[in-house]
């Protein structure tokens, strides 16, 4: 536990990016959960993905931007990736992040950058989703995603929930009513007990509780975990309750539990997998370290290794 949290400060430490990136071997590391640093590089594994009956999510790394500048090349990115989807065909939507869009310096300029993607996914019949960052920025990330939403349709724009904060359950309660269509995963980043459940056991309890409190509600939802439990207790619902495999789909990381991926996939069940590419791969890196203490180790071996 306190690794994790310890890994998760780390993933904030902007500084340490560019210590980290001297070393060949971290670089070389990140290619485990990093697709690649371009989107060009990162098509091929999508067309794998999709040969397997996987669908992805691209997701270009750059949290926190700096300045509006910054911000506007994110949108730039998206826009690319849209057309890119569509030249090259893979089946494959995007995640975005609003901080990414300047969340930090103007909540008015991330809403109107994230409106520029949305309306562009719309044009060419894509969906984008909005990926849940740190608690600070929950009520806004939501409070935008509604707006959006009133904008445009339920299959063009979806938000993300996290089931370790307390304030989860009801917020999927109002957004369901919307309807909205939601991701829930557990939450990876750094929350005080004030807000997140302290208990690992508390989180994926509540994780249930949502899971089942969105597919009950027939709109198509995204599950997104690498854990067994959480996804027996998803394939046991839907057989008790009788709701068709094609009404949700189980996501997960790219470069995690990859044999799962495919058994699920194999077994009839819609899967997408989150593919993240861009240099800037720092946080996204170290908090997927964070996840599993096996993961650290991995580390220690290639760092011994040189
Ligand atoms: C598609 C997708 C989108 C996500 N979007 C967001 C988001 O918008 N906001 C957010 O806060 N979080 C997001 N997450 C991360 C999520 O919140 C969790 O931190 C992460 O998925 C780990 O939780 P878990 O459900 O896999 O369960 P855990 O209990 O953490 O892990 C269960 C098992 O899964 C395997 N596993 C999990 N993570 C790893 C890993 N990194 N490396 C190797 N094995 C691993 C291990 O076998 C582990 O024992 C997303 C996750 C997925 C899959």
């Amino acid at each position: 536990m306190v690794t994790r949290s310890a890994l998760i400060w780390l993933s904030g430490q902007e500084g340490l990016k560019d210590f980290a990136a001297r070393f060949k071997f971290f670089k070389k590391l990140t290619t485990r959960f990093v697709a690649g640093e371009t989107l060009d590089e990162v098509i091929p594994f999508i067309r794998e993905l999709n040969a397997e009956n996987c669908t992805a999510s691209f997701d270009h790394l750059n949290e926190s931007v700096g300045n509006a500048d910054e911000a506007d090349k994110e949108v730039r990115e998206y826009l690319k990736i849209l057309e890119r989807i569509d030249e090259t065909r893979v089946r494959s939507n995007v995640s975005i992040k609003l901080t990414q869009f300047g969340l930090g310096l103007d909540a008015e300029l991330a809403y109107k950058n994230a409106r520029r993607v949305v309306e562009e996914a719309k044009r060419r019949g894509n969906f984008v989703r909005v990926d849940m960052e740190g608690s600070d920025v929950t009520q806004v990330t939501i409070d935008i995603f509604k707006r959006l939403r009133s904008e445009f349709e339920l299959n063009d724009v979806g938000i993300v929930l996290q089931s370790y904060l307390r304030r989860t359950y009801a917020d999927a309660q109002e957004l369901v009513k919307l309807p909205a269509r939601i991701r829930i995963c557990k939450g990876a980043y750094n929350e005080p007990p004030e807000v997140a459940f302290p208990d690992k056991k508390e989180t994926d309890h509540n994780y249930v509780k949502v899971m089942q409190l969105l597919l009950s509600s027939g709109v198509y939802h995204g599950v997104a975990t690498h854990d067994p439990k959480m996804i027996d207790a998803t394939v046991d619902f839907v057989t008790r309750e009788g709701i068709g495999k094609e009404k949700f789909e189980f996501q997960m990381l790219y470069g995690v539990r990859r044999d799962l991926q495919r058994q699920l996939a194999r077994d009839g069940y819609n899967v997408r997998v989150y593919v993240p590419y861009g240099k800037h791969w720092y946080p996204y890196f170290m908090r997927r370290l964070a996840e599993r203490p096996a993961n650290i180790w991995f580390v220690m071996k290639n760092l011994v290794k040189g």
